[in-house]
Order: C-alpha cells, then structure tokens, then sequence
C-alpha cells in the first residue's frame, strides 16, 4: 500500500480531511506517538478517538482498541475505512469465516486499527495471537467502566491490567469522559497507569443550557419543554421500560414523532430506532440509560430527564449528549423529591455492603445539592469534578431566573414529607 505520512498534524489533514487539532488533541498525539502512557480526560464531543487513531497509524504495527459496545465499534469501523484506514473488529457479531478473515488480515500487519471488546482478551489464543505480531498501542476507550465507582461498570475491564504485564513496553491510553476524581483514580490505579501522563481539559460544555424543575405534572412539564424544540432531535431519558414506552406513545398521541429504545426491545427494532435517530432530522428518542454511550450524533439539541440520574456523573454523561456541534442545546430535568426519599429507602434495603451504600448515598445527596441550588448549575455541576467555575453562567436556569430566598429546612422538610 501507499506511504503513509508518519506525523500527527500531517495524518490529520490527510487521512481525516480536518485542519487543525483541538485543545490538547496535538500533545497527546505527540506524547502517544513518543511511546508514552497517556490517561486522557476530555468531555464528550472533544475528539478523544483522533488521540489513539492517528498515533495508531503513525507507528508501526496494528492499534488494537479496547471498546465496550459492537454498535460503538461498527461506527468507527465504518467511519475509519470511509477515511482509507485499514481498520476492522472482532467480535460475536462476526461469523466465523469473517472472524477468521481480520485474524488473517492481523498476522499479515495489514490493518491500522483493531477494535475489540474486552472479553476478547480471554478467548482462547488471542494474547498469543497479539504476542506474535507488531503492536502500536492499545487504548482503553471508555476507560471508566474499569471502575465500580463509574456508571457503567463492566468486570471485564480489569483484566484489562494484564495487557500491562503482557506487553510492557506498548503504549497504552486510556480514554473516558468522566469527570469526578475518584472515578479517575480508580481508572489509573485499577489499569495500573499511575507513571502515564494525564491529560485534563475543562469539562464545562458552555453551549449546553442547564434547567431543572420539581415535577408537577411530569408529562404537561415535557410538552411545554419540547414546544420550544419542534424539527430537532432529542433525547428523552426515562428510569424504566415501561415508562420510556408509555411516554413514547403519549408524544407520538401529541403528535410529536417518538421512538423508544430500551434493552427490553427485540434488536431490529431497537437497531432500527437508534439507526432513525441517527439519521432523522427531527425524531425525539425516549430511551433508558442503555442508550448513548459513544452515539456521536453531533446535532442532538435537547437532552430530557423525566427521572433523577443515578449521580452527578450520570447526569453529566447524559446531557453531555446534547450539542457536540457546539451549537445551543437543553438539558432539561424534572424530578420528583418522592423519587429521592424512594431511592434512599431503596439504597437503605438493599444488599450492598455499607460502604457501597455510603457511597450511593453520598452520590444521591450531591445530586440533589444540584437540583436544590439557588446557585449556578453549571458551577455545581462543575465543582463536583474538583473545577472551579465562577459562577453566573448565564446560560441555566438559576442564572436566567434567580431565587430570591433559599430555604434549606422548607426543602429539608418536603424531602421528608415526600
Ligand atoms: P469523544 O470520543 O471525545 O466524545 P469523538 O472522538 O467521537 O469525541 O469526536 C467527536 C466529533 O468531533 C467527531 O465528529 C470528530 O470527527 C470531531 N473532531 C474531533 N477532532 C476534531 C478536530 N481536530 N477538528 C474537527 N473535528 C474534530
Ligand atoms: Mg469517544
């Protein structure tokens, strides 16, 4: 095949057709390609899959990328071999023969990036497969769900520290969106990368507009909210399935065009739903949290929570969904406070152990301090990720309409009325 040019910026113009990196896009393209560790810390949208691609062609051998969803994978397939780069996956959607076919394609060096799921690492004769070919670096994408203390926690990542003690002297990097300091250094200690270099940008989305209301009337508050989004595509989070169905059918009945997407659903039609809204201009999702991670639809202009988040985190994930093109978006909530004291007894009867519930617990409270605030929302949200913001974003709710007076025990007491 052609020589491909080996530099970073040289390989972004090329390969990507792009002009310039983005915020630290560049140094840790740079450090990566060095042979450096790397634990990149950007917010959804900020370009974080560049940082292991382009290094993953500029050295020698294949990229190998650890991701946790086919769908996710299949998109950046896709997407790389638009581009001209020789990319491939393996996994339990491929039959044998195509499975057969990328490992062929392995041992001949003839592909760029390899996308795996982590559990592939101990199918049988992988690691030996690996062992006997050239490697460029491995990235961890959705490095997060590493962590018991992140949102999407997936066992099979910790055995993701033996690539270290298998392949020392691979690069790796590790890639996540989240943002609160124990879940990050959970990801360092848990991937065993404590000597690699962090990467950290601001995680303020400043064309995200913040709004949270008590719910009322949960299904009258959504419509009034989506009068002002008609022709745009959105997302409409719900705790169940059950909910996430009879909302769909309350919009469609409103004639606002609805589609739900859950784990429940058979999987042609929920690839069909998420394939529509990907494609559609003007089609609002009702999905439960197994929708979203890695979807990178750039114009999603409003993100819907009908019921609390698990966490800060969660929340952020979510409605970190909306506006990757940068243009103005809504995150709007409505939440319940019996919902809260519901989910304090919830976390109360459960069987975790006490410092797992300690810590549900303490995740719950700092997110009803965000619903709660007189205050900024986008400084509270922030703060919670150890970021100092100044406040008075002029862009939520709080800031665009003030409280006058902040009663603490009036809020004590309707949690507990509740
Ligand atoms: P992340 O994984 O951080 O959420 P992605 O890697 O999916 O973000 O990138 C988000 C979007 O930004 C993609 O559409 C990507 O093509 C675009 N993008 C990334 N880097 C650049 C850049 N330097 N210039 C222009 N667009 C970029
Ligand atoms: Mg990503």
């Amino acid at each position: 095949s052609a020589p491909r040019p080996n530099d970073g910026l040289s390989v972004l113009r090329s390969v990507f057709g792009l002009d310039s990196f983005r915020g630290q896009q560049e140094e840790v393209v740079e450090h990566v390609i060095g042979g450096g560790d790397a634990v990149v810390l950007f917010p959804t949208g900020a370009g974080k899959s560049l940082c292991y691609q382009i290094p993953a062609i500029c050295r020698d051998g294949v990229g190998v990328v650890i991701s946790p969803l086919i769908a996710l994978m299949r998109d950046q397939v896709e997407a790389l071999r638009q581009a001209g780069v020789r990319a491939a996956a393996l996994n339990s959607a491929l039959s044998a023969e195509e499975n057969r076919a990328v490992r062929q394609a392995l041992r001949d060096g003839e592909l760029d990036l390899l996308y795996v799921a982590p559990e592939r690492l101990s199918a049988p004769g992988f690691m030996e497969l690996l062992a006997s070919i050239d490697i460029a670096l491995f990235a961890i994408d959705e490095a997060h769900c590493v962590s018991q203390w992140g949102h999407d926690f997936r066992p099979e990542y910790r055995d993701l520290i033996r690539l270290r003690e298998v392949f020392p002297h691979v690069p790796r990097i590790a890639l996540t969106a989240t943002a609160d300091p124990t879940t990050r250094a959970d990801i360092i200690e848990r991937l065993g990368l404590d000597a690699a270099r962090t990467f950290l940008s601001s995680f303020d989305r400043p064309n995200i507009s913040y709004t949270i209301v008590e719910r009322a009337n949960a299904r009258a508050q959504l419509l009034d909210f989506l009068k002002g989004h008609e022709g745009v595509s959105g997302i409409v989070y719900c705790l169940s399935r059950a909910k996430v169905e009879a909302v769909a059918e309350f919009l469609n009945d409103k004639g606002i065009p609805a589609l739900p997407y859950h784990a429940g659903l058979d999987a042609r039609v929920r690839a069909a739903n998420q394939d529509a809204f990907l494609k559609a201009d003007a089609v609002c999702l009702v999905a439960t949290v197994a929708f979203g991670m890695g979807i990178d639809k750039p114009d999603v202009r409003y993100v819907a929570h009908m019921d609390l988040p698990s966490s800060i985190e969660a929340y952020y994930q979510e409605t970190g969904r909306a506006g990757r093109d940068g243009q103005p978006s809504d995150a709007w909530m409505c939440y319940g406070l019996a919902d809260v004291s519901q989910r304090w007894r919830m976390i109360a009867e459960g069987n975790a152990p006490e410092e797992i519930k300690r810590l549900e617990n303490a995740k719950l409270n700092a997110l009803l301090g965000v619903c709660e605030t007189a205050g900024c929302r986008r400084q509270a949200v922030l703060a919670h990720f150890g970021e100092a913001h100044a406040g008075g974003c002029g862009n939520c709710d709080t800031c665009l309409n003030p409280v006058d007076t902040w009663d603490g025990t009036e809020a004590a007491n309707k949690i507990m009325s509740a």
